[in-house]
């Protein structure tokens, strides 16, 4: 609902990732039933954010906004000059405090525990925020977010640094960002993170425990499937036609990614002589140039070749995978084929244009749907995994696949063969 009120995807994103962000949306809503017209509903909204901003700078969380927090809130707004976007004098901001206080109420958030405008920070909350600001240039308005965060954290562990573990803070991560929207969720990692770095220079608990904050790409994903089941992967491919050169090409590279475990970058640099018909093999230079030898299964096999046979234009270059459109050639680099998975993926499950970050994520997660699994729906944080676990699961992942229906000296394999380098016109080693 927060669309009928702002048209802005920059807008709603900020107010969103503003302290009071996990409530816009519901207040939004609770105003469109309410019958506020758009623009009182949008002037609302900031002044909501402007108290939601306001109170967070000064170590109050929205669900803890009390009449009196409200009160004082009324009187700073005669000399407001807050540093956020939602800072203003007018009497808009007043009702929308009020309005969104009222809100609140009505929805349960924070009547159990009134909070008085004077309720003070922790204090080693109050050293952090010195600390950040001295030895890191931290800006104001950043810590506005990370206290109410912070304060939760105290809350929930106890203000006894040298009880803190990585079970504790991993659980209070997953708990609170568990009901946070993507932005709060990145600003909460932040915070625990620098929090826990601020207190291991102190030497208040171990050096390595801010490692044990979850990295923060895990939770762009929370709205979608972990990984792709056998339905899944069906569901995707069957998003190609495989009658179009398009369509034809892009099945093969998604069954390459999906199968075989391949990155983008590998299937954008595999050459014709990669192809070992006879002996149903793929040769990979994975990372570190070295070079993997893959078994190719059938159904990749099949895809490639009714590529190479039907579609892929008789040039002079080896690649395997060409430019659909003029000018024909290699594809310039691995990005198009993140960004024809990344379509493919969007159309079938019917997800909304994402920016750059998560398409590249949406590869990742698509390479590991065979290998990796379990371990990602055991382990929520090991979505994201490091450049060199990535590269072991691909290794490891090339012993797992298997050659279904293809056995060495099958004659399967050497038709195949046959039928490549004749359909193609193009002379590559076959080896014997
Ligand atoms: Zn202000």
């Amino acid at each position: 609902m927060l669309e009928f009120y702002v048209r802005s995807k920059l807008r709603r994103g900020q107010l969103r990732e503003c302290p009071a962000g996990e409530y816009v949306d519901g207040f939004a809503g609770w105003m469109r039933s309410a019958g506020y017209k758009r623009r009182p509903g949008q002037l609302r909204l900031r002044g909501a954010a402007h108290l939601g901003c306001w109170a967070a700078a000064r170590g109050v969380p929205t669900d803890r906004i009390s009449e009196a927090v409200l009160g004082a809130f009324v009187r700073h707004l005669a000399s407001c000059s807050c540093p956020h976007a939602f800072q203003g004098r007018g009497r808009s901001h007043q009702e929308g405090g009020q309005l969104f206080v009222t809100h609140l109420r009505a929805v349960g958030v924070g009547l159990s525990s009134p909070t008085p405008a004077t309720e003070s920070v922790p204090p080693v909350l109050e050293q952090f925020s010195a600390w950040m600001r001295h030895h890191r240039g931290v800006r104001v308005s950043t810590l506005g977010n990370y206290l109410p965060l912070l304060h939760e954290f105290v809350v929930a562990l106890g203000d006894d640094a040298v009880t803190y573990d990585a079970a504790g803070v991993r659980a209070f991560i997953l708990a609170r960002a568990s009901r946070a929207g993507r932005g709060r969720a990145k600003s909460l990692v932040n915070a625990v993170r620098m929090f826990l770095r601020f207190l291991a220079v102190r030497g208040s608990c171990p050096a390595d425990l801010a490692a044990a904050v979850p990295r923060i790409a895990s939770w762009r994903l929370t709205a979608l499937p972990r990984y792709l089941v056998a339905d899944d992967i069906a569901r995707l491919l069957a998003t190609c036609n495989p009658d179009t050169t398009a369509g034809a090409r892009d099945r093969a590279v998604m069954l390459l990614c999906v199968r075989l475990g391949l990155r983008a970058g590998d299937v954008r640099d595999l050459r014709l002589a990669d192809v070992d018909w006879s002996r149903g093999a793929l040769r990979v230079l994975g990372k570190g140039r070295c070079e993997t030898w893959l078994p190719l299964p059938q159904e990749v096999g099949d895809a490639i070749l009714h590529y190479l046979e039907r579609f892929r234009p008789a040039i002079s270059d080896d690649h395997v995978f060409l430019r659909v459109h003029a000018p024909l050639g290699p594809l310039p680099s691995s990005g198009p084929i993140t960004k024809l998975v990344r379509d493919h993926f969007l159309y079938a499950f019917d997800l909304p244009p994402q920016d750059g970050e998560v398409c590249r994520l949406e590869l990742r997660r698509f390479r590991h749907s065979n290998h990796d699994a379990v371990r990602i729906e055991d382990e929520r944080e090991a979505i994201v995994l490091d450049e060199a676990k990535a590269q072991h699961a691909f290794v490891e992942g090339s012993c797992l696949v298997g050659v279904p229906g293809r056995h060495e000296g099958d004659d399967v394999d050497s038709t195949l063969a046959f039928r490549a380098s004749f359909g193609l016109g193009v002379h590559y080693p076959v080896s014997s």
